[in-house]
């Protein structure tokens, strides 16, 4: 039954990646539910002709077969409210601004991607129906190396994968920081969502410096120092003067970011990884308070990540290997399968870098505090080839691996996580409060606990994996259901998430407060008054 939702986008009762590749003799301008509401059909086909005369055919992508990659997604979205109207993919600067346009005059909203791989977010699917892809994966030059400053310039298609490429063939003595995903995504996509990884560098928009964005009515900026003319220190000083204005273009719908320069990490003399076992769940506090010290003085230098049992397993192995109960896995079972494969409850990875000297004069007393909280510290001694210890001793020095997207097969055939990412303060109580919550609300529905806290300096990201089957509807309600429920029952303990997927932006930008949402929106009306750039990023129209 065709309807208008809330937002005011025309969608049709059940559409999803099966049905559009069923309809996909049919033109989308026949298909209501991918059309953007405000947009007549013959003003659509009319938009698409004039996108096509700018990129080309065969980078329009507007039938409903050629926009199925698009619509690809593994969160839940019971009632397909994310399904693109096509896509559209330039190769350069002056081609977004001509895209630009044409989307103003007709008032076709743009999705901007850079590798569109936001997997546990939506992938690229958009925040609201109807909206046309922008995929900036043709742009994809390695813009500049300085590497005497250790400097990178990129292009949003660049993956983490190209540029080790380039470091290598070039033989340029520098480590990448990553996500988990690194080979296949993007710094510019991970960057703009304040993604994290696992080196030194792995706060990626801390070490993000300069920007060239596109805005709505096509105006070109360039942030920090970027602006002088024979600008020399665009990728060497974040702050430029006046306002900073690089953070409203992360996490926002405010421009179409065509170049980003960061930082790349020195690569040091010495490494050496290592992982604390803990055996309890409650123990995650006695984790949060001993690491917390070590991270505000900088003795442990790395993204550290305390990997919960349940995420581990799943990364190698399949639900049923252990439980084929349909409540949630109890903590017995898990701990029993974790310590066969030579894993505690919580598996804490950290590393020490620089040189021999500084590594032997660190160790010991990092490893005491450890100790001394009941945590069994292992190296490459003990650990051997376990792979889950290679695994993590490869990503704190930004080594390239897909082995993580191996947590999808948990549950069913289908395939489907979604994140919720809150944000917990560096404080035992803190960690241990969540981890309760999240479980609670779990088991409610039936979900395990499958964790991973990332320790920033003062604070943990807690990235509780949803895994579920997309195949079966029941079940895809249920998870939509569940993170919905743990994102308002978190939010009422002053716990919000840092970043969320397409179908629940609205409601975490709500756990932020009225006058946060209204001078977005005051900046949004500024900058593109015709809203044509990605309606609803954020919880933003
Ligand atoms: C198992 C697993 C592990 C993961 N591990 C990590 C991890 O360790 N760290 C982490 O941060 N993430 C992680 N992720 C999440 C995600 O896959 C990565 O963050 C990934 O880098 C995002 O995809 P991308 O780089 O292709 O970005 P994109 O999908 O291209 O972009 C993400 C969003 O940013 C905006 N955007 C992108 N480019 C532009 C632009 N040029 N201009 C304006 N707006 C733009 C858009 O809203 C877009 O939807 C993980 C996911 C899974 C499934």
């Amino acid at each position: 039954m065709n309807g208008v939702n809330r937002r005011g986008i025309l969608q049709m009762g059940a559409i999803g990646t099966a049905s559009l590749a069923a309809a996909a003799v049919a033109s989308p301008l026949d298909d209501a539910r991918m059309l953007p509401h405000a947009i007549a059909p013959d003003q659509f086909r009319a938009a698409v002709k004039q996108l096509r005369a700018i990129v080309g055919d065969a980078w329009v992508f507007a039938d409903p077969e050629s926009t199925l990659p698009y619509t690809k997604s593994l969160i839940p979205d019971p009632q397909h409210r994310h399904v693109p109207s096509g896509a559209v993919a330039p190769a350069s600067v002056e081609e977004v601004q001509a895209i630009l346009k044409v989307a103003n005059r007709y008032g076709l909203p743009l999705w901007p991607v850079s590798t569109g791989k936001n997997m546990g977010y939506g992938m690229a699917t958009p925040a609201t129906s109807g909206q046309m892809i922008l995929d900036l994966k043709r742009m994809n030059r390695i813009i500049e190396i300085d590497a005497e400053l250790g400097t990178a310039l990129v292009e949003p298609g660049v993956t983490y994968q190209d540029l080790r490429d380039y470091l290598d063939a070039n033989k340029l003595p520098f480590w990448l920081d990553v996500p988990t995903v690194g080979p296949i995504v993007s710094p510019v996509g991970n960057t703009l969502e304040r993604g994290v990884g696992y080196t030194p560098y792995g706060d990626h928009f801390f070490m993000q410096c300069g920007m060239e964005v596109v805005l709505a009515d096509g105006s070109l900026v360039r942030t920090g120092m970027g602006s002088v003319k024979n600008a020399t220190a665009w990728q060497a000083f974040k702050w430029g003067y006046g306002p900073y204005l690089d953070g409203i273009f992360t996490q926002s719908n405010f421009g179409v970011v065509t170049k980003l320069g960061f930082w790349l990490m020195p690569a040091p003399p010495a490494y050496k990884p290592f992982v604390v076992q803990y055996d309890e769940m409650d123990d995650v506090a006695k984790v949060t308070d001993t690491i917390r010290p070590f991270r505000m003085n900088n003795l442990i230098p790395n993204g550290v990540l305390i990997m919960g049992a349940a995420y581990q397993l799943a990364m190698f192995n399949r639900r049923a290997d252990f439980w084929t109960e349909a409540r949630q896995m109890p903590d017995d079972v898990i701990k029993a399968a974790a310590r066969q494969r030579g894993l505690g409850m919580w598996n804490t990875y950290f590393a020490l870098y620089g040189t021999d000297e500084i590594i032997a004069a660190i160790e010991p007393i990092v490893r005491g505090a450890f100790e001394a909280s009941g945590g069994r510290v292992l190296t490459e001694k003990e650990m051997g080839d376990n792979p889950w210890f290679q695994h993590h001793a490869s990503l704190m020095k930004g080594g390239m691996t897909l082995e993580e997207i191996g947590i999808v097969r948990w549950r069913g055939s289908g395939g489907g996580m979604v994140a919720f990412a809150p944000v917990a303060a560096a404080k035992g109580a803190e960690t241990r409060g969540q981890t309760a919550l999240a479980k609670e609300i779990l088991a409610k529905y039936d979900f395990d606990y499958a964790p991973a806290y990332a320790v920033g300096g003062r604070e943990l990201h807690h990235i509780i994996f949803l895994l579920y089957d997309k195949s079966d509807p029941e079940e895809e309600k249920k998870a939509d259901a569940c993170v919905r429920e743990m994102i308002v029952r978190f939010a009422e303990r002053g716990w919000a998430a840092y970043r969320t997927g397409v179908s629940t932006m609205d409601l975490v930008a709500q756990q932020y407060g009225a006058a946060n949402n209204a001078l977005n929106a005051r900046i949004k009306q500024a900058l593109d008054p015709n809203h044509i750039l990605a309606p609803g990023k954020q919880g933003i129209m």
